[in-house]
């Protein structure tokens, strides 16, 4: 079984390197793409990662609608077979998590 977290590989989401983050960024204080303080509803968990080191990458709702749509133009699962990558329908589900 895996769940949602699991989907959602680092390498599919381009998540940065944590040794060029900030402290804040590491703990998941503020999001770890565009380092805007996050709060209790605003963040995206995106799972605790145990490489290359431990840390806790969470995101901005605006973040996530933006690797939701990126993912698609570097995802070659769904250019080749639409509607089956994992790591998409992570994302979208995600996206409507956090949509407002
Ligand atoms: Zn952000
Ligand atoms: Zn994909």
């Amino acid at each position: 079984m895996t769940s949602l977290r699991e989907d959602l590989r680092a390498d599919a989401l381009a998540l940065p390197d944590p040794a060029k983050l900030n402290a804040d960024q590491v703990r998941g204080g503020h999001c770890c793409w565009c380092d805007t303080p996050l709060t209790a509803e605003s963040a995206v968990d995106l799972g605790e990662r145990r490489e290359p080191e431990h840390w806790f990458p969470r995101c901005c709702t605006a973040c996530i609608r933006a690797a939701d749509r990126s993912h698609i133009g570097m995802c070659e699962t769904c250019v080749e077979e639409p509607g089956t990558c994992q790591t998409a329908s992570a994302l979208r589900q995600l996206v409507r998590e956090h949509a407002r």
